[in-house]
């Protein structure tokens, strides 16, 4: 059997879900980069829906949006982040979409007529999908995290899967990384290994037994639990690896190093690689640890109890603000609180800067109208993302150009004044599914606006998710009364950036510039936002 130049490297997760196996997956390939290495990381996700695109953020989290428009899971967020490279749909596959494509070819006739079985159709289609992420040959490293936890129903073909390629390529080219918990026990003063020990059984099972082990803990790992772990998991002691709770995620990269994690997969892997060179994260967490100044921005929204669903913006804000000096601080404001200047004055009246968030249905719209409206009487910067931008625009219509019902067709489809209506591309889609604006866009950017100074330069591409748009119908009076579109879709003759003119700084975008900010490389309009908001805070 020839021997795969591509090496893989498998992220599992045991015990229960949420122990960040997607930060563990982003942080090996981090680690696999500062290498010398060139790496992508892809997600098996186990459940049946064919992306998460139409899940609700309240149980799944963000949406993450690709170049190619493809809808994925939030983990593919962390990915692009740590190991800055664009993804695409490759590189986040379901279960839905692996049954979907096999019962397609099945009803082809593809299969002249054999039995369709798990094993060995799915399991080969999800080969076949495994291998596609590196086809053409551009990676030297594979990192492919599984979903869900060992012992799911839904998990067990991914792990057949796994264990046929590692039977077929050997472990010299198959690294398996298995995240698991170690439950701290007030009473007996003790991290308990019993749950890994577990998990690691479970997965025997099938046949598969791990590499390393990183164990999330909210405490040192005591040698004597270690060696358990390494004697009762069979796994050398140096592989079990201490996970320890920390600031910030962009610390694990470094957690990791410090514990060999790249140098004992590289060993086992075969990769030859430089070694690796990790001072600049090192001092994005100085920076991050010691910053200069502090400030707070409200994220003006309707899904403020679950700060998943704004993972993106979250992250943007911690990139930005170590490449100002700052720490943010982040206030939720729930938009449905909001019905009077008064109100505003109350929930918004300390904040450093507003941005309000993107988002769907009506609830808390009429909240985010005067969240606009506040932000532009008071001079306190603004940066509306999709959803933000809409309502700021429809603010500026009833306030400003005094067209007093103007709204979105999405929230009043008998407005007289359509600021925002659906594009006629828009008008007949039934279907819910991967039917919106999505993905890269390209924008021209004006010189001499806020938008240029914070790119530098005339050409940019960003990611779309939505479906109304600014009614170009109304442009002339929206710039006769003081907006400036500063970005606009060259094919489409779209807004996509508008900014108010005699004002510090309002800018909002009809995309989401927090799917593209990376660490050490923070997006171009948060990284003014935060400026900006920073100079308001020192200026009153
Ligand atoms: N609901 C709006 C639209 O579909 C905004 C979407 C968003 O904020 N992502 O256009």
């Amino acid at each position: 059997m020839p021997k795969s130049k591509t090496k893989y490297v498998f992220v599992l997760g045991g015990v229960m879900s949420g122990l960040g196996k997607g930060i563990a997956s982003a942080s090996i390939g981090y680690l696999m980069k500062s290498r010398g290495l060139r790496v992508t990381i892809m997600k098996l996700d186990p459940y049946l829906n064919v992306d998460p695109g139409t899940m609700n953020p309240y149980q799944h989290g963000e949406v993450f949006v690709l170049d190619d428009g493809s809808e994925t899971d939030l983990d593919l967020g962390h990915y692009e982040r740590f190991i800055d490279v664009n993804m695409d749909k490759r590189n986040n596959a379901t279960t839905g979409q692996i049954y979907q494509s096999v019962l397609d070819r099945e009803r082809e006739g593809d299969y002249l007529g054999q039995t369709i079985q798990i094993i060995p159709h799915i399991t080969d289609e999800l080969t076949r999908r495994i291998r596609a992420v590196n086809q053409p040959h551009r990676y030297d490293v594979v990192i492919c995290e599984v979903g869900g936890t060992i012992g799911d129903i839904e998990s067990q073909p991914f792990l057949e899967t796994i264990r046929q390629m590692r039977l077929e390529i050997g472990r010299e080219s198959c690294f398996v990384a298995h995240v698991t918990l170690l439950p701290y026990i007030d009473a007996s003063e003790e991290l308990k290994t019993k749950p890994t020990q577990h998990s690691v059984m479970k997965m025997r099972e099938i046949g598969l037994e791990p590499d390393m082990i990183l164990c999330r803990s909210d405490r040192a790992i005591p040698v004597s639990v270690k060696k358990k772990i390494s004697l009762f998991c069979s796994v050398p002691q140096s592989n079990v690896v201490e996970a320890r709770d920390v600031d910030t995620i962009y610390e694990v990269p470094l957690r990791l190093y410090k514990q060999g994690v790249g140098q004992i997969i590289a060993e086992q892997l075969q990769l030859d690689g430089k070694s690796a060179d990790i001072s600049k994260l090192e001092l994005f967490i100085e920076r991050f640890k010691n910053p200069t100044h502090e400030l707070t921005i409200g994220l003006c929204g309707k899904y403020t109890e679950l700060p998943d669903a704004y993972k993106s913006v979250i992250e943007a804000f911690i990139h930005s603000g170590v490449e100002n000096d700052a720490r943010v601080h982040i206030r939720w404001i729930n938009t449905e609180l909001l019905n009077s200047d008064e109100e505003s004055e109350e929930h918004l009246g300390e904040l450093d800067g507003i941005l309000v968030l993107p988002g769907f249905g009506d609830r808390g719209t009429e909240g985010k109208v005067y969240c606009a409206k506040y932000a532009r009487e008071n001079d306190v910067p603004y940066l509306g993302i999709c959803l933000g931008l809409q309502m700021a625009v429809v603010e500026f219509a009833r306030n400003v150009c005094g067209l007093t019902r103007a709204n979105s067709t999405e929230f009043n489809r008998r407005t007289p004044d359509p600021v925002i209506a659906l594009m006629p591309s828009q008008l007949n889609v039934k279907k819910k599914g991967a039917t919106m604006r999505l993905g890269a866009y390209d924008c021209n950017v004006s010189a001499g606006t806020k938008a240029y100074a914070a790119y530098r330069k005339k050409k940019i591409s960003e990611r779309h998710r939505h479906r109304y748009e600014v009614n170009n119908d109304y442009r002339k009076i929206l710039e006769k009364r003081g907006m400036l579109f500063s970005g606009i879709n060259p094919e489409l003759g779209l807004a996509e950036i508008i900014e108010l003119k005699d004002h510090p700084w309002f800018v909002m975008c009809q995309f989401h510039p927090e799917l593209k900010s990376r660490v050490e490389k923070a997006h171009p309009l948060f990284r003014e936002f935060v400026k900006a908001s920073l100079n308001y805070k020192l200026a009153s």
